[in-house]
């Protein structure tokens, strides 16, 4: 319970950290106390319940769902199966075709063989009766790092 709220300049929650930590980081002039308990000190501060950041940090990678999208990465994340055959994979298909507006995008692209890709063409899975075998997701970084 004695996790101390981190919020940005912008007074945006940010995360917990640690009462030392919310020390430290008051020592280190980068935040200030916000929100104090009453009557009750650590060191030379009174016991912080919330620290603001001095200065405004950019949190635009909160809300990033991953890694940048790569051919390599969808190969990867694919583990190089083809999504409508099942057999080994060297190719990226659009599920919507770029033709037709489909995008560089982890969820509009799988691995496919290099078969498959040429069958399906410039048309959706749908219209060329080939189910994909898995939906594409946005991968963590875990998943492209951790192999
Ligand atoms: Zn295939």
């Amino acid at each position: 319970m004695d996790a101390v709220l981190v919020i940005n300049a912008d007074l945006g929650p940010l995360h917990r950290v640690t009462v030392q930590h919310a020390v430290r980081m008051l020592c280190r002039r980068v935040a200030e106390i916000h929100e104090a308990e009453p009557d009750r000190v650590i060191g030379v501060f009174p016991m912080p319940r919330v620290v603001r950041l001095v200065r405004f940090v950019v949190t635009r990678w909160r809300f990033n769902s991953g890694p940048a999208w790569s051919r390599a990465g969808v190969l990867r994340r694919d583990d190089r199966c083809c999504a409508y055959c099942g057999g080994p994979a060297s190719t990226i298909d659009h599920i919507l075709p770029r033709s037709r507006g489909g995008r560089n995008t982890w969820r509009n692209t799988t691995a496919a063989c290099y078969a498959c890709n040429q069958r399906k063409g410039d048309r959706t899975p749908a219209e060329a009766g080939m189910p994909l075998r898995r939906e594409p997701v946005n991968p963590g970084w875990a998943a492209l790092t951790g192999r």
